[in-house]
Order: structure tokens, then C-alpha cells, then sequence
């Protein structure tokens, strides 16, 4: 293993290049996009001393006032969409003197045995193509480290990249969570039990530029507040891809107390989910929210079966979509360790679904029996019940900081 030392300083990471993919598509929009896409990283990047983000020929640049901690740095821009990759990097000027003496310095303190040299040549006025560039420095480092050239399985890649009067060196691409930037594609209310599936709904329909607004329903006082503090520290983790959430707390005790004194057994989870859909359906109005969001997967359960989902349905007042509805649990399970709710959302918890139905409640539900079972409820008292009644939390991430440093409420 060659060790490559070389006198001088270690360079000191004051920029990141991001590279963004899929609204580089959307030709007609795309203005609007990195225009979302940087305001949410001057967000997720608070307190970072941000100096400025430029359009840089298709990407992005930031440029920090002071050295910035590469592990909080990179942590924050993995979870911003709308990024496809980036990387830490120091700028220099586009010339080949420059630019060589800056590769050496940036392998400075490096073990490489192989290495390859990859440039993008932006502009293309610059006097060298790619390929040239490549061997050039290729030869440098080559001489200066003793390390051989391996084009297909380098251990370590130099990535150069040449923008308009500056060029850019870095060692590690880092993959972004991919997607569209939060707020880009408009509200949602995504209804959020403590469970595994609604946390890995919500982050789905985040990643596709949807900002969402939480509605949780729990049964206190007839059960214990366990289900709201964990709905409290789910939102909280998925408030780090969006930035600011609210979370609604609905009591929903009373209304399942005056449902079961109506309803069989065998349909009350189905009129339960069909109460939950209409208060959602009110604070959606409120917030403006053009959608719903459940954690519904085809036949996961038994209140989610198809004729189910479709009586349900039917008490919306906006379109319910269900981004988990053809994927199975285990690849939810992967997803929602990877996004790191599934510790927090297998906790025990009393939820209040469990309250007052049978073990077995109806897979073929319709239309007409709940309607039947309904007529003995005054639905809009009962949804009155619930959406005049909520608690609102609120989540921010990065915490807000006064000018002394310290979190403000
Ligand atoms: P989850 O893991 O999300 O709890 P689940 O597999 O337990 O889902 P259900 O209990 O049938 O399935 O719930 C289906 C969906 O209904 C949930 O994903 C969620 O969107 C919504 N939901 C259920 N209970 C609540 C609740 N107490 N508050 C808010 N939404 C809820
Ligand atoms: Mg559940």
C-alpha cells in the first residue's frame, strides 16, 4: 500500500458540488425546481455558514464561510430531494498548473495502490478535451505517489470537474436520496398510526415532492398515550427530510365509544377508517392539502382488502393515495430500517384500532351495510367530535437558534 505524503497543508473542504437528475428532466419546470431545491438547502443547511448557492452549468454550488464538518455536511445533504449525488469539494482555478498542484494536495494523507483520474469537461473552451486531462494529471499523481493507473477497478477515484472559470476536485461521490424537493409537487395530510407502514408512506410521498401535514388519531383517556408519543417521534424523524411538520392530534375515544354503541362488531373497523378519512378530509380543507395518505398495502391485513379499501374510500373527500399498496412487508420492513423508523415504530404501543373490535372483523364490506350501520350516527357531530377538538404539535429541523446559539422553542 503506497502511502502519498506530500509537504503543505490539508486542503480544507469549503464547498459541495450537488448534482441533481430528475428535475433536470422536467424541462419546462425546471427553473422551479432548483429553485425549491435550493431554498430547501439553505434550510436543511442552517447553521452551517452557508455563504451562497450558485448555478454552476447543471449542478449546484455551495460555498461555506468556514471549514464545515464533513460527517454533519454530508448526513444533511443525503436526506434533501431532489439530490442525486454530490460531493465535498475546494474549488480552483481551471488551469492546468492549478489544478494539478491542487490534485496533489487533495491526495495528501490518502493510501492508494490504483487510482484513476475522471473528468468532466463542462465548458468546453477549456484548451484540453477530457482524455487529455486525464492522462495529464494521471501522470502527475502516477509519479508523485508510485501508484499504478487502473481504468476499470481503481481503489480510488479523482473526479475533476471543469466549470466556467473554475474547476473542481473531489474523491467520493456521494449518493442523495433521489427524488423531487420537498413543497415542489404540493401538500399532503398523511394519516400516521405508531406503526411500520404509514412512517414508510409518508417518506415515499415525501421523496416525490410532496410536503405533508400529520394526522394522528388516538383514544385517550380509554387508552394510554403511548400511540401519540410514538406518532410524536416518528414525525420527528421524517421532519429531517422535510424540515418543518405538523402534527395533528385527534381524540378519537369518544367517537369509537358512540360507534360501537351503533355498529356490529364485524364492520366497526371499517366505520372507524371511514370516520378517520372524514376528519382527515376537514383538516386537509384547512391545510389546503390536495390529497390523503395511508400506509394501506393490498391485503396486508383484513381490513385491507380490496372491497374494504373501496367503502373506506368513499368517505373521502379528496383523492387517498397509498404509495406501500403493491409492496410487501418485508421490502416495507427494508425500506423503514433504512429510513430508521422501524426501532422506533416496533415499540409496543396501545393503538386505538385494537379498541372494541373483534378479532376477526368483515374482509367484505359494502357500500350499503355501511351506510346502514351509519344512519345511526350523526356523522358530521362525530366528525366535529374530532376535528374541533385537536392538539397541534410542531417539528423543526435544523432547531431554530437565536443569535446566542440557543434552540428556541
Ligand atoms: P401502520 O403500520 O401504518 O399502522 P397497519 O399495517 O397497522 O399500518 P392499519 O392499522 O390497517 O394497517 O392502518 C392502515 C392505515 O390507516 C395506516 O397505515 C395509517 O395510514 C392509517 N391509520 C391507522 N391507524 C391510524 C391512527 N391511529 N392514526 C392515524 N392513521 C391511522
Ligand atoms: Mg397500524
Amino acid at each position: 500500500m503506497q502511502k502519498f505524503r506530500r509537504s503543505g497543508n490539508v486542503p480544507v473542504m469549503r464547498s459541495a458540488l450537488v448534482r441533481y437528475h430528475e428535475i433536470a428532466l422536467k424541462r419546462g419546470n425546471r427553473a422551479w425546481f432548483v429553485e425549491h431545491l435550493k431554498k430547501n438547502l439553505s434550510t436543511a443547511l442552517r447553521g452551517m455558514g452557508l455563504r451562497e448557492i450558485r448555478n454552476a452549468s447543471g449542478r449546484l454550488l455551495l460555498n461555506f464561510n468556514h471549514d464545515v464538518p464533513p460527517e454533519e455536511l454530508t448526513g444533511r445533504l443525503s436526506r434533501v430531494f431532489g439530490i442525486a449525488n454530490f460531493s465535498l469539494v475546494e474549488r480552483t482555478d481551471a488551469d492546468m498548473s492549478s489544478l494539478g498542484a491542487y490534485v496533489l494536495e487533495t491526495l495528501q494523507g490518502q493510501s492508494f495502490d490504483s487510482f484513476r483520474v475522471e473528468t468532466r469537461r463542462v465548458d468546453k473552451r477549456f484548451p484540453l478535451t477530457s482524455n487529455d486531462i486525464n492522462r495529464e494529471l494521471g501522470a502527475l499523481v502516477k509519479a508523485h505517489s508510485g501508484a499504478r493507473v487502473d481504468l476499470t477497478r481503481p481503489e480510488l477515484t479523482v473526479s475533476v470537474e471543469i466549470l466556467p472559470s473554475s474547476a473542481f476536485v473531489s474523491l467520493r461521490r456521494v449518493p442523495g436520496p433521489g427524488g423531487l424537493p420537498v413543497g415542489a409537487s404540493g401538500r399532503l395530510v398523511s394519516l400516521i398510526s405508531g406503526g411500520i407502514d404509514s412512517p414508510v408512506a409518508s417518506y415515499r410521498m415525501m421523496q416525490r415532492g410532496c410536503r405533508l401535514i400529520f394526522v394522528h388519531f388516538h383514544s385517550s383517556p380509554f387508552l394510554d398515550r403511548s400511540s401519540q408519543e410514538k406518532s410524536k417521534a416518528l414525525v420527528e424523524m421524517l421532519t429531517r427530510y422535510q424540515f418543518v411538520s405538523r402534527l395533528y392530534l385527534v381524540p378519537f375515544g369518544e367517537i369509537q365509544r358512540r360507534i360501537v354503541a351503533a355498529v356490529l362488531r364485524p364492520l366497526r373497523v371499517v366505520i372507524y377508517r371511514r370516520m378517520m378519512l372524514r376528519i382527515a378530509s376537514v383538516i386537509a380543507a384547512k391545510e389546503r392539502a390536495r390529497a390523503l395518505v395511508t400506509g394501506e398495502s393490498l391485503a396486508q391485513v383484513a381490513s385491507q382488502t380490496l372491497p374494504n379499501i373501496a367503502v373506506i374510500e368513499e368517505a373521502a373527500r379528496l383523492p387517498v393515495l397509498r404509495p406501500l399498496i403493491g409492496m410487501d412487508k418485508q421490502e416495507i420492513i427494508d425500506q423503514a430500517m433504512s429510513i430508521g423508523t422501524f426501532e422506533t415504530s416496533v415499540q409496543p404501543d396501545q393503538d386505538c384500532c385494537q379498541l372494541f373490535v373483534p378479532k376477526h372483523p368483515a374482509v367484505k364490506a359494502t357500500l350499503r351495510r355501511a351506510r346502514e350501520a351509519e344512519a345511526a350516527l350523526d356523522l358530521e357531530e362525530l366528525t366535529g367530535l374530532g376535528a374541533d377538538h385537536v392538539e397541534i404539535e410542531r417539528f423543526h429541523y435544523p432547531e431554530p437558534k437565536d443569535e446566542h446559539g440557543l434552540h428556541v422553542a
